[in-house]
């Protein structure tokens, strides 16, 4: 009876997981879809806690298990709160090695247990569990540590092939647990765990600039994947939907991801590509070449009396937390009869869909937002385009420099504007540390400040006319 009622329980949490991650894909239904699952989840976990009856001996350790559970709860609750939208990358990447590290340790304390029983199938996914959710684990760590500048690139020649060869052992090691005849099973265990751990670090520690969020989504796939070995060994469907969900949705947005930033899989995969030759990008532009600048009050009017303004969104609007008063400079225009619409860049911003939750918190309107592809096919009529804290996603040197490191990525095409009014508080570069060409362009002004400031200003000034 006990366990029948505990299946459905683990079937809810997984019905759950598919309708939240559903609920996921929209940001009118976002918030819900994550409580949705997070609720499937506290099911599973106690069904789990009080419904579970071990085969040959009682339930122990509840204490342990429950300290635990209160623990990370409340470190993961406050530091969720606290994390600012800027540094939510940072966090994705510790929750998603505590993920890993925690399929690890499971096939860590189950290889002496499960391993005994010598079923293939079973030393397997103890195997792949422990590889996979330790690469995870030390490759979140150092990816951590990069975004939040404490760790730098660091690349030697000939890694592209060292990292191939520490893989190739892992396997081999691998392989030779499972059919060899070995009387040193938990030395090569160990062997196989610290060289996990070293090509984690290995496949992060080169790559850099603009191609982290790929590397981020992969290992997110990674946990899933290490999560769903776990549930595979112990039978556990709820474990074993949760990590396939993990897996694909994470394999899925990573290539979504290449696909947006024009990079292949292949290369990720054995950590070769981007960083620092990003960092050190083509400089075009120059000292030589002069841009315009106008003024506040002149931005207010083009933009009072245009027909369309379309505004492209990027990092530095949510470093500036410009989200509201974006909305009330949108608000106020279309008061004016103004067809206003947002162009959001699959990786504007620090993270996957960063831009989509800054503006559905500032309860901006899902139908007002255009994706790449038709957002770039309205430029050609729009009057102006107003470009708050965006640079690398809409500079034209990934379309006509093949010497630029982002050549090849996919940009808005926002030259294609009659004018196009770029807002940020200098001429640095953006993320990728290039120059962008499109701040020289005829049809380009400068309009330099802190976003919310110059939002701020131009509401009052468009408030005024
Ligand atoms: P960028 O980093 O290219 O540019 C942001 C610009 O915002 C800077 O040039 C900066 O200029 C300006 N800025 C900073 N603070 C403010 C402020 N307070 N007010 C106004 N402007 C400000 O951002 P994009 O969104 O265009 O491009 C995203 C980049 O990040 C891409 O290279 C992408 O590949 C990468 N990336 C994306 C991830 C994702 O998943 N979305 C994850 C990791 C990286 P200034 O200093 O002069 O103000």
């Amino acid at each position: 009876m006990q366990t029948n009622i505990l299946s459905i329980c683990y079937l809810i949490g997984s019905v759950s997981f598919i309708v939240g991650l559903k609920m996921l894909s929209n940001p009118a239904t976002a918030r819900k879809g994550n409580l949705v699952s997070a609720a499937g989840m506290a099911i599973a976990i106690f069904g789990t806690l009080f419904l579970y009856q071990p085969a040959n001996s009682s339930f122990h350790n509840f204490g342990w298990i429950v300290g635990a559970m209160i623990i990370g709860t409340v470190i993961g609750s406050v530091s969720a709160r606290k994390v600012k939208m800027t540094a939510m990358p940072e966090m994705v990447s510790i929750f998603n090695g505590m993920g890993g590290l925690c399929a690890a340790l499971i096939s860590i304390v189950e290889f002496g247990r499960i391993a005994q029983d010598n079923a293939p199938m079973h030393v397997l996914s103890i195997l792949a569990g422990m590889i996979i959710g330790s690469v995870s684990f030390s490759g979140s760590m150092i990816a951590y540590g990069k975004l939040s500048g404490k760790i730098k690139d660091h690349s030697f020649s000939g890694q592209h092939i060292f990292n191939l060869v520490v893989l190739f052992v892992i396997l081999v090691l691998g392989a030779y647990i499972i059919f060899g005849d070995s009387t040193f099973p938990l030395t090569i265990f160990g062997c196989i765990l610290g060289l996990s751990l070293a090509y984690g670090i290995l496949f992060v520690l080169p790559i850099g600039g603009a191609d982290m969020p790929v590397v981020i989504s992969l290992l997110n796939s990674f946990t899933g994947i290490a999560t769903a070995c776990a549930g595979f060994l112990y039978n556990n469907q709820v474990m074993l939907t949760g990590g396939i969900l993990v897996g694909s949705a994470g394999a899925i947005l990573t290539i979504l991801m290449c696909k947006a930033m024009n990079r292949s899989l292949k290369n990720v995969l054995i950590g070769s590509f981007g960083g620092s030759t990003a960092a050190a990008g083509s400089a075009t532009g120059g000292q030589d070449q002069t841009f315009k600048e106008i003024s506040l009050s002149d931005a207010a009017m083009v933009m009072k009396y245009a027909h369309k303004v379309i505004i492209v969104p990027g990092y530095g609007l949510a470093v500036a937390q410009a989200q509201h008063v974006c909305h009330e400079l949108e608000k106020s225009l279309t008061k004016d009869g103004v067809v206003v619409k947002y162009a959001i860049h699959p990786v504007a911003g620090r993270m996957p869909g960063h831009m989509n939750v800054l503006l559905a918190e500032a309860d901006v309107s899902y139908d007002d937002l255009l994706e790449l592809e038709p957002a770039n096919e309205e430029f050609a009529s729009t009057d102006v385009v107003l470009i708050l804290g965006a640079n690398d996603v809409v500079n034209p040197a990934a379309e006509n420099d093949p010497s630029s490191p982002i050549y090849g990525m996919p940009i808005l095409e926002v030259g294609k504007a009659k004018m196009v009014i770029i807002n940020k508080r200098s001429m640095r570069p953006g993320y990728a540390g290039i120059e962008n060409q499109l701040f020289f362009q005829s049809n380009s002004s400068m309009l330099f400040g802190d976003a919310k400031d110059v939002l701020q200003q131009l509401i009052a000034q468009i408030k005024e006319l």
